[in-house]
């Protein structure tokens, strides 16, 4: 018997809105004793096609990969994969060929080639670093269609990428480490090169220890704005990661640029980051501290500040609590920052809206009592697409400030 969920009935009405997600509470029954990860047909009550998903346990219970009736075979990921990488060319951030000798802004070999429901795959993201891809799985479904996916994507990426790593231990922890953890699914450590290239500066990927698949490739367009404020300014990149805006705030002029991590491994890569773009430039300082303190302990000489935390908020649940850290952590930067000074602040929770940021910033503008601007209002850049049928895939929330 195929495997095959029905819906209760009146339930296919957000599957009538492309809408990728069926909640458990919308299935009537299950038949053919799927497991979890498994390709199943979703049928309405009165037994019409709607969709063929990948089956899961929790209030997500099928994460849909077509709204028509097809196979999902090799094929199929070849052609989502391939279509994927056609609009990152059009979005124009594949440019392996530039000239890299100098720090030309032209050279981009980093991006995110697939962002789960964005481009038709839900539950899979996949980055390029230079020749390599990490693909990560949020899904069981797409972790037992790995090797499938990964023979797809050579055939896509054929002469574009050497490496394929896998790197699902922390989205799938219990999944993953079963079947052998991460891994390389093709070409392998050796054939590896961990610097890759985003605008024209060049920095250490962390695939193996690091968070994510090793960068924050959504911050792209935001750093090159950045880039074009620092000409001058005192900068503090506060939770700096391995130090993504300091190094484009240097290429911009900056006067002086302290990157703040509470890890000391994240600020070790920030190191050797600035060193490899701008060798022994005593503008640069790091320090592994938690942002609390260092905001509290620190003078007032920044004039144009970073914010950009780990998502406060996880969960709905956490909300409240993820408002009042926003409204905290910013109240600090405008009591401190300079007069005439800029402020780039983010979030990246996704159940955190914009106008909720947007709430708790202005609160803390508020409590400093200073005269705000608000300059650019940012999001994520164009290859971390938003399907229109799924607004919860819009998470990236920035403001730009100016503080008089
Ligand atoms: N801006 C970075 C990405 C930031 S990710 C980039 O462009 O790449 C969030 C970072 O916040 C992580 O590196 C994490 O180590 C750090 N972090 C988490 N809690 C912190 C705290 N209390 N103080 C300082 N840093 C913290």
């Amino acid at each position: 018997m195929s495997k095959t969920v029905y819906l209760k009935k009146g339930k296919e009405e957000s599957l009538g809105r492309f809408h990728p997600w069926i909640f458990s509470g919308a299935i009537n029954h299950i038949d053919g004793r799927p497991e979890e990860g498994d390709v199943v047909r979703v049928l309405s009550a009165d037994g019409r096609f709607l969709a063929v998903g990948h089956i899961q346990i929790g209030s997500i219970a099928v994460r849909v990969l077509s709204f028509q009736d097809v196979a999902i075979d090799r094929g199929f990921w070849y052609d989502r994969l391939r279509v994927a990488y056609d609009v990152r060319k059009s979005i124009g951030v594949v440019r392996p060929d530039a000239d890299s000798t100098e720090h030309s802004s032209s050279l981009n070999n980093t991006y995110r080639l697939v962002h789960g429901e964005g481009d038709g795959l839900s539950g899979l993201v996949i980055d390029v670093y230079n020749r390599t891809a990490v693909m990560q799985a949020h899904s069981v479904g797409m972790h037992v269609s790995r090797k499938e996916i990964a023979d797809a994507l050579s055939e896509v990426l054929d002469g574009v990428i050497d490496n394929i790593y896998y790197k699902s231990e922390t989205t799938l922890a219990y999944k993953a480490s079963e079947d052998g953890g991460n891994g390389f699914l093709k070409g392998s450590l050796a054939t590896a090169d961990d610097i890759a290239v985003e605008n024209g500066l060049r920095f250490h990927v962390d695939w193996l220890g690091g968070q994510k698949t090793g960068f924050f490739v959504d911050q792209r367009e935001n750093r090159a704005l950045l880039e074009r404020y620092s000409q001058g300014r005192k900068v503090l990149n506060m939770f700096c990661y391995t130090g993504g805006f300091s190094f484009y705030a240097m290429r911009g002029g900056a006067e002086l640029v302290h990157s703040v991590d509470s890890s000391s491994r994240a600020i070790d890569i920030t190191r050797a980051n600035v060193e490899l773009n701008f060798p022994d430039d005593p503008r640069h300082e790091a320090f592994a501290e938690d942002a609390f303190k260092y905001l509290d302990r620190m003078g007032d000489q920044y004039d144009l500040i970073i914010l950009d935390p780990p998502a406060f908020a996880k969960h709905k649940d956490a909300l409240r609590n993820a408002l009042m850290g926003y409204r905290k952590l910013n109240a600090k930067a405008f009591e401190k920052i300079r007069p005439g000074g800029v402020l780039f602040t983010f979030s990246c929770s996704q159940v955190v809206t914009k106008d909720n940021f947007r709430t708790a910033v202005f609160t803390a503008a508020a409590m400093s009592g200073r005269r705000v601007r608000i300059l650019h209002q940012l999001t994520q850049p164009a290859d971390h697409p938003v399907n229109i049928y799924h607004p919860e895939g819009e998470y990236l929330k920035g403001l730009v400030l100016y503080v008089e």
